[in-house]
C-alpha cells in the first residue's frame, strides 16, 4: 500500500516538476516568453477565469516554445505564468503580443497579495484602448514586488500565434524602431514602383504592367493590413474593417498574382493548359473570397491563408515549368517567386519551432514577398529586352536568304528605303554597283540536279564574301542574280575587285560523284555620278550592263560608260 502510495506520489511529483516553469524576471526586458508558460485548451469555449484558476497545474502543458502557435483552432486557450519582480517597488510593464490580428486577449494578474486586476485587448476592440499606440495589442500593469501570477485568456478567428514578451515601453518602442525602417523602406520602394509601373502602363499599354501595379498594390494593402498598420492610422474606430479586410486582401493578392502570372508567363503560348488551369483559379478565388464572406468571418481567413499558400507554390510550378518549356523570361519571375517561397517557408518553420526564434524569422514572408515584388520589376525589363532582341533577330532573318545567308531583296528594299531617308548623300560619290549573274546556270541544274545549284549559290556567296570588304553589301537579288554595291571605291578599283571574283569562279572547280565542272559569271559595273539623281538609276544600269555582257560573250566584266 505504501508502495503504492509512494509511486503515485512521486509520479505526481514528476508531472508537476514537469509542468513548473521559473517566473519571469521582469527587471529586464523578456522577450518570447513561450518557455516559461504553462497552457490549457478549453475546446468548447465554455469555461471562465475562474474555472480556469481551480485547474491544477498538472493538467496544464508546458508550451515549449519561444512562441505559442495553434494555427487554426476554434478553442480558446489559456495561459499562465508567473512573474517576478525583484525589486522593492512596483515596475510598469506591457504585456505584448506581437501578432497584430489577435481577435482578443483577456489579461488577468494576480498580485502577491492575491489582488486581481484585469485588462482587454486585440484587435476586435478600438485601437485608442491599447496601453502603447502599437500595432502590437499590449496592455499595461503594474506588478507589486514578489511573485504575480498571470492569466491570459486568447481568442482568435485568425491564425493562432502568439508571442508573449514582457517590457517597458521604452524598450517596445526603440525595439520597433528598425521594423518600422525596413516597413517604410519597402513600402517606399514599392510605391515609387506601382508610380513607375503605372505610368510606363500608361505609355506602352501592355496588359501585364497593369497587372504588375495591381499586384504590387495588392501588396502593399495586404501588408499593411495584416501588420495592423490600418488599424493604427486609418481604421482606429472600425476593428470589424480591420478585421475583414486581413482576409480579403490576401485574396486579392493571390488573384492579382494570377493575373499577372498568366499574362506575364505568356501561358497561352507556352503551356496552354496552365493557361485554362489558371483562368479556372482566378474565378475560383474570387467565388471563394466572395462565398466565404457570407458564410463567416473565420472560413474568410482560413481559406484566404490556405489558398495563397496553394497560390504560391502553383505559381512557382508554372513558372518552372514554362522556364524549362523555353520561355527565358521566365526565369527572373523564377528567382521572384522563390525568393516569396522561401520567406514564407522561414516563417512557417519559425512558428513552428523547426527553427530557433528570431525576429527576422517571424517576418521572413514579409521580406520574401517584398523581394519578391521588386524581383518581378526585373523580369518586366528582362522581357522588354528579350522581346526588342527577338524582333531584331526575327528582322535580321526576315532579311536574309536562307541558302546563302547574304542579304535578300527585302533588304534591298529596306537599304533604298533607308537611303531615301537620311543617307542619300553618303553614297553619291564614289560608290560602284556591280551586278553579277551565273552564266547557264540553267544548264547546271539540269545536268547535275538542283541541289547541286544550291551548292553552287552558297560557294559563289562565300568567294563574293571573302573578295569584298565588310563595309561593301552583297545581295542575292534573285535567282543566281547578286549585287554588289562597294562604298568608298572608284570604279578603276572596282574593276578591279570584279575581275578578281570573276576569275575565282572561274577557277573554282566543283565535284559531283566523280564528274567535275567549273562555272563562269558576267559582271556589270556601273559608278554612281554626282550629277545622278537616282541611287536606283545605277542599278539599273549596273543591270543593263550585265546584259551587255551576256550578249557579247558571257564570263566577262563590262563597265557602264557614262
Ligand atoms: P544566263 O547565262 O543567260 O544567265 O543563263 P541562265 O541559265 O543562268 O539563266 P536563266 O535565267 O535562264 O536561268 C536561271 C536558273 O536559275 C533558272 C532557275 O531554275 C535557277 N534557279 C533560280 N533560283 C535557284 C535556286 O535557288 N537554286 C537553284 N539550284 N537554282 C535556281
Ligand atoms: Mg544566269
Ligand atoms: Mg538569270
Amino acid at each position: 500500500m505504501f508502495k503504492i502510495f509512494s509511486f503515485l506520489f512521486l509520479f505526481l511529483g514528476i508531472a508537476f516538476q514537469a509542468n513548473a516553469v521559473a517566473p519571469v524576471d521582469i527587471s529586464q526586458p523578456q522577450y518570447q516568453i513561450g518557455q516559461s508558460v504553462l497552457f490549457f485548451e478549453d475546446a468548447d469555449n465554455v469555461m471562465s477565469f475562474s474555472d480556469v484558476e481551480k485547474v491544477p497545474d498538472s493538467q496544464y502543458e508546458p508550451v515549449n516554445n519561444a512562441i505559442c502557435s495553434n494555427l487554426f483552432t476554434r478553442s480558446t486557450f489559456y495561459y499562465k505564468f508567473e512573474v517576478l519582480n525583484p525589486k522593492n517597488s512596483t515596475m510598469d510593464r506591457l504585456l505584448v503580443f506581437e501578432t497584430p490580428w489577435l481577435d482578443s486577449i483577456q489579461v488577468k494578474v494576480i498580485s502577491p497579495d492575491q489582488m486581481q486586476q484585469t485588462s482587454l485587448t486585440g484587435n476586435m476592440f478600438p485601437f485608442k484602448q491599447r496601453a502603447a499606440e502599437h500595432p502590437y495589442p499590449n496592455v499595461e500593469h503594474l506588478f507589486e514586488p514578489g511573485v504575480s501570477t498571470v492569466y491570459l485568456q486568447v481568442k482568435t478567428r485568425d491564425p493562432f500565434i502568439v508571442p508573449i514578451s514582457i517590457l517597458d515601453k521604452e524598450s517596445l518602442f526603440k525595439n520597433h524602431v528598425s521594423i518600422y525602417a525596413t516597413s517604410m523602406f519597402i513600402y517606399g520602394i514599392i510605391i515609387a514602383m506601382i508610380l513607375y509601373h503605372f505610368i510606363l502602363f500608361a505609355s506602352i499599354q501592355l496588359r501585364y504592367y497593369a497587372y504588375y501595379v495591381l499586384y504590387l498594390m495588392s501588396f502593399l494593402a495586404m501588408n499593411v493590413s495584416y501588420n495592423g498598420y490600418t488599424f493604427q492610422f486609418l481604421l482606429q474606430d472600425s476593428p470589424v474593417i480591420q478585421n475583414w479586410i486581413q482576409g480579403t486582401t490576401i485574396f486579392l493578392f493571390a488573384i492579382a498574382g494570377l493575373l499577372f502570372a498568366k499574362a506575364f508567363l505568356s501561358l497561352d503560348k507556352y503551356i496552354p493548359l496552365a493557361h485554362k488551369l489558371t483562368k479556372v483559379m482566378i474565378w475560383l478565388f474570387v467565388s471563394v473570397m466572395l462565398i466565404t464572406a457570407f458564410i463567416g468571418y473565420h472560413e474568410h481567413v482560413m481559406f484566404a491563408i490556405g489558398m495563397s499558400v496553394i497560390f504560391s507554390l502553383y505559381v512557382f510550378a508554372i513558372a518552372l515549368l514554362s522556364y524549362l518549356k523555353g520561355n527565358k523570361t521566365a526565369r527572373f519571375f523564377l528567382l521572384g517567386t522563390t525568393a516569396g517561397l522561401v520567406g514564407t517557408s522561414i516563417t512557417a518553420l519559425t512558428v513552428m519551432a523547426v527553427i530557433p526564434y528570431s525576429h527576422m524569422g517571424y517576418q521572413a514572408v514579409d521580406y520574401g514577398l517584398a523581394i519578391d515584388s521588386i524581383l518581378l520589376s526585373f523580369a518586366l525589363v528582362d522581357r522588354v529586352k528579350s522581346t526588342e532582341k527577338e524582333k531584331l533577330q526575327a528582322e535580321v532573318s526576315a532579311n536574309t536568304d536562307a541558302l546563302t545567308n547574304v542579304a535578300n531583296r527585302r533588304a534591298f528594299n529596306q537599304f533604298c528605303e533607308q537611303l531615301d531617308e537620311k543617307s542619300h548623300k553618303l553614297y553619291q560619290e564614289n560608290l560602284v554597283a556591280m551586278m553579277l549573274d551565273i552564266d547557264f546556270f540553267k544548264e547546271i541544274n539540269d545536268t547535275y540536279g538542283h541541289s547541286v545549284g544550291d551548292i553552287v549559290l552558297q560557294k559563289i556567296s562565300n568567294l563574293l564574301r571573302s573578295n569584298t570588304k565588310s563595309k561593301d553589301f552583297i545581295f542575292r537579288m534573285g535567282g543566281e542574280e547578286f549585287l554588289i554595291l562597294l562604298p568608298d571605291t572608284n570604279v578603276e578599283n572596282a574593276q578591279k575587285v570584279a575581275e578578281r571574283i570573276r576569275a575565282s569562279i572561274e577557277k573554282m572547280v566543283i565535284h559531283k560523284d566523280d564528274d567535275t565542272f567549273s562555272i563562269t559569271t558576267s559582271i556589270g559595273v556601273a559608278e554612281f555620278l554626282p550629277e545622278d539623281k537616282s541611287f536606283l538609276s545605277i542599278i539599273q544600269l549596273a543591270d543593263k550592263t550585265l546584259y551587255d555582257a551576256k550578249r557579247t560573250g558571257r564570263n566577262k566584266i563590262v563597265v557602264a560608260i557614262r
